[in-house]
């Protein structure tokens, strides 16, 4: 099992849909799945790929490695995400792509890009998120520092209603890079938030967050336990992708708000 990849409408596609990066964050493929099925008129070609079908078929993250950690990969390599690395790499040449995820840390879907351009100032305003998180150089060998790409959290890990809002980001992501003809959404207000460090988590027993994602915790303030003792903030931080069970050897990150997008 490897990579599926299929473009809908006419000539060479500038723009791609990703799903499954991650075998266990099913709702990017059930997103594009419905959109293969629906085959909807385009103006613009766009490539539909599936990325990881092996760990996708097992319901885990990876079979090898954490493909979003071993970006660019090698077609040689032994590892089966690092193969699959390279080859979507490859795929995605020359396109802008949106790439999906869902999460452990939060229900409210978000979008994760290296940092924002032209083009991603332009499309996330229009897109069902309320927050832009730039990783800068933050998360080593992840697809944002390869390819110009928006990855999207789309909602809990495993929800229906991770799938339900993929399928609505797909949408909204034609519309806005004119795929699709459909009339203009709203223009929404959006947070950018950047990424500072990963937040190191020592192995316990057990593991509870005690804060929000993306609401401020003041330096002092006890962010987590593990085994009942707590752990509290160094400095002010802003949480991201903050979770008990994400990551092993993390929390998740620290990040600073840096701005508002689509406020004029
Ligand atoms: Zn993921």
């Amino acid at each position: 099992m490897g990579m599926r990849v299929e473009t809908l409408g006419q000539g060479e596609p500038r723009l791609a849909i990703v799903g499954a990066i991650h075998g266990d964050e099913p709702c990017g493929a059930q997103a594009i799945e419905t959109l293969l099925d629906e085959r909807p008129p385009l103006r613009r070609p766009v490539k539909c790929i599936i990325a990881n079908e092996a760990a996708l078929a097992q319901g885990e993250r990876y079979v090898d490695v954490d493909m979003n950690r071993v970006f660019p990969g090698s077609p040689t390599a032994e590892a089966h995400e690092r193969q699959l690395a390279a080859r979507l790499l490859d795929e995605l040449r020359g396109c802008l792509t949106l790439s999906l995820h869902s999460t452990r840390s939060d229900e409210r879907p978000f979008a994760i890009v290296k940092e924002l351009g032209p083009a991603t100032t332009a499309i996330c305003p229009y897109l069902s998120i309320e927050r832009v998180v730039e990783t800068g150089e933050c998360v080593e060998n992840a697809l944002v520092h390869h390819t110009p790409v928006i990855e999207i959290e789309c909602g809990r890990q495993g929800s229906e209603q991770a799938s339900e809002n993929a399928v609505q980001l797909i949408r909204e992501f034609l519309a806005v890079t004119g795929a699709r003809a459909q009339p203009p959404v709203e223009k929404r207000v959006t947070s950018i938030y950047g990424l500072q460090e990963p937040i190191p988590k020592e192995r316990a027993a057990s593991c509870e967050v005690l804060v929000e994602n993306f609401e401020a915790v003041p330096v002092g303030t006890p962010f987590a336990s593990l085994d009942d003792t707590a752990v509290t903030a160094e400095e002010t931080f802003y949480p991201v992708l903050l979770s008990a069970d994400g990551y092993e050897e993390q929390f998740g990150y620290a990040a600073t708000l840096t701005g508002i997008l689509g406020d004029h």
